[in-house]
């Protein structure tokens, strides 16, 4: 088995996740993360970075080098940029690793010291964890669960857009899981607290790692089961129902919030052909 800080040989062709505040390095016009055997691309000499392995992507090794915030020595090789146009591109394999890598570095830049007991903490060197020699403290990168869901009404959807979303970009409401809560519990809250409206027969449709930081969304589709729309003004802009024929824009291709409003609009196309 590998291990997490194993160096990649020189002439081993791989994926090459370069990450600094929060961004990574795409090549420039393709907004792909750079690849190709290591002396064969313009890569610096990386004995001064640590450097992670991540794990394997179509036969490829994948590994993680964490760079200075506005670091010049990956300027060859790509341009530091937004996590979410690998997702834009389609390719949701290669997404899952790069969310890998930042979420990688979110966590080693956050646990350099122990939480319990302020000592300088140590990387574990078989598994991705840091670990407190003085007082045995072990953390492991952090992971968020958020729940997702697309909600029907009829043949309507709601949708509704934050306040951090752009203008005219409606998407399906989602949440933090808090501590002691199920899922269940989750989506009931949030859906009432966010737009005042009870829902019934929830069925879990897929889930995605969403590094913005570590969050994992867990999707699921639900019926509207009673109640008026009443949007949470702290935290949104605007929603309401519309019809799954005619939706306002929606977050891409790629993303768990397209997935879920596709897979409600499929259901609405069976039962309307079903009835015929
Ligand atoms: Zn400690």
């Amino acid at each position: 088995m590998n291990k997490p800080y194993q160096r990649p040989a020189a002439d081993e062709p791989a994926w090459w996740f370069i990450v600094a505040g929060g961004e990574i390095i795409l090549e420039r016009g393709e907004s792909l993360p750079p690849h190709g055997i290591l002396n064969q691309i313009p890569m610096p000499d990386l004995s001064d970075y640590k450097v992670v392995y991540l794990g394997e992507l179509r036969e490829r090794n994948c590994y993680l080098i964490l760079a200075d915030y506005g670091d010049t020595q990956f300027a060859e090789l790509g341009e530091f940029g937004n996590v979410r146009e690998i997702l834009l591109q389609g390719d949701e394999e290669l997404f899952a690793v790069a969310a890998r890598a930042k979420q990688f570095t979110e966590f080693l830049l956050t646990h350099r010291f122990c939480g319990r007991c302020g000592t300088r903490m140590q990387a574990v060197d078989w598994e991705l964890a840091m670990h407190c020699h003085s007082c045995q403290h072990r953390c492991y990168p952090r992971i968020s669960p958020c729940i997702i869901v697309a909600i029907r009404k009829g043949n309507q959807v709601l949708l509704a857009r934050g306040k951090r979303h752009p203008e005219g970009l409606f998407s399906v409401l989602a949440g933090f899981v808090e501590s002691g809560e199920t899922l269940e519990q989750t989506l009931a809250r949030e859906v009432m607290e966010e737009a005042g409206v009870e829902i019934k027969n929830i069925e879990y449709i897929s889930s995605q790692s969403w590094p913005f930081p570590h969050s994992l969304m867990i999707g699921f589709i639900a019926e509207w089961e009673a109640g008026e729309i009443h949007l949470d003004p702290f935290e949104l802009e605007e929603g309401d129902w519309f019809p799954i024929d005619a939706l306002p824009r929606v977050p891409p291709q790629g993303t768990i919030a397209y997935k879920l409003i596709d897979s409600l609009k499929r259901k609405i196309e069976q039962e309307t052909t079903g009835e015929d």
